[in-house]
């Protein structure tokens, strides 16, 4: 059965039961223990309403940081779960625990229409090695399960992916799942044209497979970041000390050829940002390419390169980034990455931005709001682009036809 969406199920269906409710409130944290940056509880409100409306027993589960299946007091979702009181102004029953009877009498107890609230999943070895039994303790905690935790799709974990058939013809995607597929589907399915891949950051391996499996719908890739050298490089051009990939040199000339055949242009950088390795203040200087010495490496795209990128983005119909074009976050190597973040901003085309370092960027820029959609997750959504399928999403039925 293909994958069904909460909105889509009767409230007879939800009410007086048990939901499981798979959050990623994987949020930061401050010194103090508090939560720093609230936006993924705030993406998980409307599912949380949803549930609430229907008069379900709702027990919230997460994880938070990397405990590696012990418990790390600091690493608890106490202090998220009251956050989340004081955003519903709900009473929140939190649980020391994730699975046992301790955790099954306390739901027991509590009504219809409340929250019961699930300790780090991960704070359990069994969360992050799926482990069947793990899986089938939780699944004993609900009727139905619902996953609206989208960041997590990809990860091979028990609650998202062995507690998964425990509730056949009973689980369901949340409405933040629903949001985020809907809109990469956008990119992915039927793009407005032309199709403006704008790919950079630091390592190739991660991000060649997506624009491999774009290849054949995008017009063209925008390479920027520390990427682009290895392409540089793979032209045969000198590029001094700059971050490069040796082993993936071959990849980066196939990649190139590949885009060639197909009638793809491939932008890369004709000038750079460039400094020695300390990043000197007198060492910075623009450059073309041709013109590194030995001893420089590029941080950041340079003025020419950014004019070229931008033209192609005023005429775009659809732009997907991932990867900042330089090293952004020190200032002197930002100017790239947030005249780039400003072009696709204004641009008219449907932007969609994924990927932690690349959100964070766009938000230095001040443009997350003219942005049309920012996923909340960067290694989901680029494995999604990729092709790869998705476990926790297969375990839904996404993959069914
Ligand atoms: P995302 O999290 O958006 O997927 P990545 O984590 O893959 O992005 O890459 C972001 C990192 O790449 C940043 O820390 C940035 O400093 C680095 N980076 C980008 N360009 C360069 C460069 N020219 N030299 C060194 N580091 C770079
Ligand atoms: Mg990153």
């Amino acid at each position: 059965m293909p994958i069904k969406y909460i909105d889509d199920v009767p409230n007879e269906e939800l009410f007086q039961k048990r939901v499981f409710l798979r959050l990623d409130l994987n949020v930061p944290l401050d010194e103090s223990g508090q939560v720093a940056d609230a936006s993924k509880i705030e993406s998980s409100l409307p599912t949380i309403r949803r549930l609430l409306r229907a008069n379900a027993k709702i027990i919230i589960a997460s994880h938070l940081g990397q405990p590696k299946g012990k418990i790390r007091s600091p690493l608890s979702l106490k202090n998220v779960a009251s956050y989340l009181r004081d955003l519903l102004d709900n009473e929140i029953f939190f649980v020391h625990d994730s699975i046992g009877h301790g955790v099954i009498k306390l739901i027991d107890e509590r009504k219809p229409g409340e929250i019961i609230f699930l300790e780090n999943l991960r704070f359990n070895p069994g969360e992050e090695n799926d482990d069947p039994v793990f899986a089938k303790m939780l699944a004993r905690l609900g009727d139905i399960y619902v996953n609206d935790a989208f960041a997590t799709l990809h990860r091979p974990h028990a609650s998202v992916h062995g507690i998964v058939p425990y509730f056949p013809q009973k689980s369901y995607g949340g409405l933040l799942l629903k949001k985020e597929l809907t809109n990469l589907d956008k990119i992915l399915k039927h793009p407005e044209k032309p199709l403006v891949l704008i790919i950079g950051a630091a390592k190739i391996n991660s991000k060649i497979g997506i624009i491999y499996n774009l290849l054949k719908k995008v017009d063209y890739v925008l390479i920027g970041g520390a990427m682009a050298y290895t392409f540089l490089y793979a032209e045969g051009k000198d590029v001094g000390t700059s971050l490069k990939e040796d082993d993936k040199v071959s990849l980066a000339q196939s990649l190139l050829k590949k885009a060639q055949d197909l009638q793809v242009k491939v932008l890369l950088p004709s000038d750079h940002i460039v400094a020695d390795s300390d990043k000197s203040d007198n060492s910075i200087r623009v450059i073309n390419n041709g013109e590194f010495l030995p001893k420089e490496l590029g941080f950041d795209i340079g003025p020419k390169t950014i004019e070229r990128f931008k033209s192609i983005i005023e005429c775009a119909g659809s732009i997907f980034w991932n990867g900042p074009m330089g090293m952004f976050e020190d200032d002197r190597f930002f100017v790239g990455t947030k005249e780039i973040a400003q072009a696709v901003s204004r641009s008219k085309a449907f932007s969609v931005v994924g990927g932690g370092d690349s959100v964070l960027a766009i938000k230095k820029a001040g443009v997350l709001d003219k942005i049309s959609y920012v996923s909340t997750g960067g290694g989901a959504s680029l494995e999604l682009l990729s092709g790869k399928e998705l476990l926790g999403l297969k375990a839904l039925g996404y993959y069914d036809v």
